[in-house]
């Protein structure tokens, strides 16, 4: 049977770890895809050298993943187009609001019989509502995509410390391809690895809410630790934090599971890394300590990565404000007015007060 050939898009510090991640397995498993990983790179210059040109003949991404070696199979290509081309399976790994332009570059290239997996963290709002960002992928490109979401901060599992994973796929009736569709078992052959644990399930919308929204979370932890205040602060606006994640699922996605939140890598364990060692928490704690604004201290910080929350939270507010629910989500509000109206942040104890005395 035709192996499947895997292409992954994006090379920042995530999308070059999954990259890694992806052709260690394609290596290894000659008889289900094919050897060569070609990985989607946003060309730019590194002291007059061009970064695919680093990657392909030193084997490191310096920018967004430096000190890591990566596997000689990984090919990168700074060519969208081409590095699609008589491609099986997608993995989109890119900072969402690079999303719309690059399926809008894709659309016609993509054939229907591939398959994808989106690891973004994020949501799509517009003019259809909140939307996930698989929905999106699958609606801009006519083809199955599926997610993976985890408390997976990249260098840990670039450097192959233990972490979990969720993927989520359901598998769609129709396939017009040559051999077989993709299936669990082939994503668990994609992804899984001794250092990488992967537990595939079908809530798709589950792990991407999760995903998605733990950011904003971060940035409310990121505060109350700059601000001195410790580890209680920082488990109250966790605890208020999955609630919110919780019903944000219940409101608007009702096929999204609640033992997801609890039970995957995807919801709590993802929520709780991220609040301890993200980048949203780093930036949010640098707002706090610096009262710098939030896009100062990304930059400051980050080194051309992105913090996804600064704009997730942004997107939530404009959905909640369309449906009239702004008020049922007081800490997704609260680090909004923080980020774009500089709402004071000491006041975010009493701008997620849940207590009614008088009730
Ligand atoms: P990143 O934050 O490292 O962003 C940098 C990447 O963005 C680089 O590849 C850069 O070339 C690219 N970029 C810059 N401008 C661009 C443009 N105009 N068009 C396209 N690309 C452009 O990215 P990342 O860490 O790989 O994150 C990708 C996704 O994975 C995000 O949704 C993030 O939330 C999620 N994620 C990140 C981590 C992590 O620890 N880094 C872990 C899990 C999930
Ligand atoms: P940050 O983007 O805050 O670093 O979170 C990474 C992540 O998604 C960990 O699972």
């Amino acid at each position: 049977e035709k192996p499947f050939k895997v292409t992954v898009i994006g090379s920042g510090n995530w999308g070059t770890t999954i990259a890694k991640v992806v052709a260690e397995n394609c290596k290894g498993y000659p008889e289900v895809f094919a050897p060569i990983v070609q990985m989607w790179v946003f060309e730019e210059e590194i002291n007059g050298e061009k970064l695919t040109e680093i990657i392909n003949t030193r084997h490191q991404n310096v920018k967004y993943l430096p000190g890591i070696t990566l596997p000689d199979n990984l090919v990168a290509n700074p060519d969208l187009i081409d590095s699609v081309k008589d491609v099986d399976i997608i993995v989109f790994n890119i900072p969402h609001q690079f999303l719309p332009r690059i399926c809008s570059q894709l659309k016609g290239h993509v054939d229907s019989h591939v398959r994808a997996i989106s690891c973004l963290k994020g949501f799509e709002v517009g003019a259809k509502g909140v939307q996930l960002l698989s929905s999106y992928i699958t609606e801009e490109l006519g083809i199955q995509c599926g997610a993976l979401s985890g408390a997976n901060i990249a260098t840990e599992v670039a450097q192959e410390h233990w972490s979990e994973t969720t993927v989520a796929y359901h598998i769609p009736k129709d396939f017009r391809g040559e051999g077989k569709d993709v299936d669990h078992k082939v994503l668990k052959a994609l992804f899984h690895r001794p250092y990488f644990h992967v537990s595939v399930i079908e809530d798709v919308a589950g792990i991407s809410i999760s995903g998605a929204l733990k950011n904003v979370v971060a940035l409310g932890c990121g505060f109350v630790e700059g601000l001195g205040w410790g580890n209680n602060a920082s488990a109250a606006i966790q605890r208020v934090g999955l609630g919110e994640i919780i019903r944000f699922g219940q409101m608007f996605f009702p096929e999204s599971r609640d033992e997801t939140y609890y039970q995957e890598s995807a919801g709590v364990a993802d929520l709780i890394t991220t609040c301890a060692g993200g980048r949203n928490v780093k930036v949010a704690r640098l707002m706090a300590t610096s009262g710098k604004d939030a896009w100062e201290c990304e930059k400051e910080l980050l080194n051309g990565q992105s913090a996804q929350g600064l704009i997730t939270c942004k997107e939530v507010h404009e959905w909640l404000e369309t449906c009239g629910s702004v008020e049922d989500f007081p800490l997704f509000e609260a680090v909004y007015q923080i980020v774009y109206n500089n709402y004071p942040m000491k006041n975010l104890p009493d701008m997620i007060e849940e207590l009614d005395l008088h009730e």
